[in-house]
């Protein structure tokens, strides 16, 4: 007899000891359905992947159509596959500044660690830089990036030769010197609870990492694809990195990485050795098809525009509550990624679950626990943003004293 709550607890890796365990049937645009009937608003986009929204007709049909053609002939790299080729030649065409030559993974973490790899061969350096409280991923070497101790600590000893330079603190950079391979930065920070650096910080960066000949490295695993209000977040500077880091929204719902640069940075890979960097999965057509048609509607409806409106509509209903909502310190945002500061964490937490409750559904953040996050799907409706309003301010009543 077939039990998925018990079987899920059982047989499926816990990634904490109370996950939120619904169990999903179906999902249409902004919304997911569960087994129990329930219809809930996805104002998390599976954390930022389903930016397009749930299950657009055109990724399955993509997904459909390269499904039934070929699923994988051979390891990346080496056979031409026609929706990896034009996946990549489509996102060269508006990746920021002049990158144009992608390498594509499975996830955000193993492009972080290719990037890092590039920036070491390329250069001839060891010295990698991230700046506190940056989320990289999970592996081995993107861990090692991280600042925060509670995360790395059980898993010490990591990587050699990363430090960690005080984020938007254009003193810090000093640190940043002809022994930098390269500075890895989120051009918003997401886990830290939603955070814009300063312009003069990002032009100093780019200015350091220049004087140096250290590789600037943009990761946009969660600010790309329209997120912030752009295309990928680097636009809101006007500086541009030279290695760009990918993923989240990039497969359309598929997993999907990706790291690019210039072609001659991109050589470093595949000379002295050949082979220096190589993938089984990586750049799978299925999730390449997918991601093509993802990033099609994305610029077919001008999703970037769409996600400042829809930022726009949330920040106004979030200031009025702020107003009447003593417990809601701040509220910060960048286009569709948003941040709600509480004075706890565990106001925070009770906010998540009394939406969950009432079927909307927010997350937190990983160092900050009291603040939550949305990144919503860019295609919301006016009628469903008022509605989780709604939701949010029951939920503060519930959960603040009024002022
Ligand atoms: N970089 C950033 C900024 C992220 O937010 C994440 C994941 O949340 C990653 C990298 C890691 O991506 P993945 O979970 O696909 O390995």
């Amino acid at each position: 007899m077939l039990n998925l709550q018990t079987d899920f607890r059982r047989y499926v890796c816990q990634t904490s000891d109370s996950p939120i365990g619904l169990e999903i049937v179906r999902g249409d645009g902004p919304f997911v359905f569960t087994a129990d009937g329930q219809k809930y608003l996805d104002l998390i986009s599976g954390i930022g992947v389903v930016n397009v929204g749930h299950n657009r007709r055109e990724i399955v049909q993509a997904i459909q159509k390269q499904a039934t053609q070929y699923l994988h002939p051979m390891v990346y790299g080496e056979f031409v596959m026609q929706p990896q080729v034009e996946y990549a030649k489509k996102l060269a065409a508006h990746l920021p500044g002049d990158i144009e030559n992608i390498f594509f993974t499975n996830s955000g973490a193993e492009a972080v660690e290719g990037a890092l790899k590039t920036a070491r061969k390329f250069t001839g350096r060891q010295k990698i830089y991230s700046f506190s409280d940056c989320y990289h991923g999970d592996t081995m070497g993107a861990l090692s990036l991280q600042s925060a101790a509670v995360y790395r600590k059980p898993f010490e000893p990591v990587v050699p030769e990363i430090a960690s330079l005080t984020w938007n603190d254009i003193a810090a950079l000093d640190d940043i010197d002809a022994h930098t391979a390269g500075v890895i930065i989120e051009p918003v920070q997401g886990e830290a609870g939603v955070r814009v650096p300063d312009q003069a910080f990002m032009e100093a960066l780019r200015q350091k990492c220049d004087a140096s000949g250290a590789l600037l490295i943009f990761d946009e695993v969660m600010t790309g694809f329209g997120r912030t209000g752009k295309l990928f977040a680097a636009e809101h500077f006007g500086i541009f990195p030279d290695i760009i880091v990918l993923a989240k929204a990039l497969g359309g719902g598929l997993p999907l990485g990706a790291f690019a640069a210039r072609k001659e940075v991109m050589a470093a890979l595949s000379s002295d050795p050949p082979l220096a960097h190589v993938t089984t999965f990586g750049g799978n057509p299925v999730c390449c098809a997918a991601g093509l048609a993802s990033f099609e509607l994305m610029l077919r409806d001008d999703l970037p525009a769409r996600a400042v409106w829809v930022g726009e509509q949330f920040i106004q209903h979030l200031n009025a509550l702020q107003q009447r909502f003593a417990c809601l310190r701040e509220i910060r945002a960048k286009g569709c990624l948003i941040g709600i500061e509480f004075d706890s964490s565990e106001r925070a937490m009770t906010f998540c679950r009394l939406c969950l409750q009432q079927n909307v559904i927010v997350g937190w953040t990983l160092f900050h626990s009291n603040v939550v996050r949305m990144a919503p799907p860019l295609i919301l409706e006016c009628s469903e943003i008022d509605r989780a309003a709604g939701v949010m301010a029951a939920a503060l009543q519930e959960i603040c004293v009024l002022t």
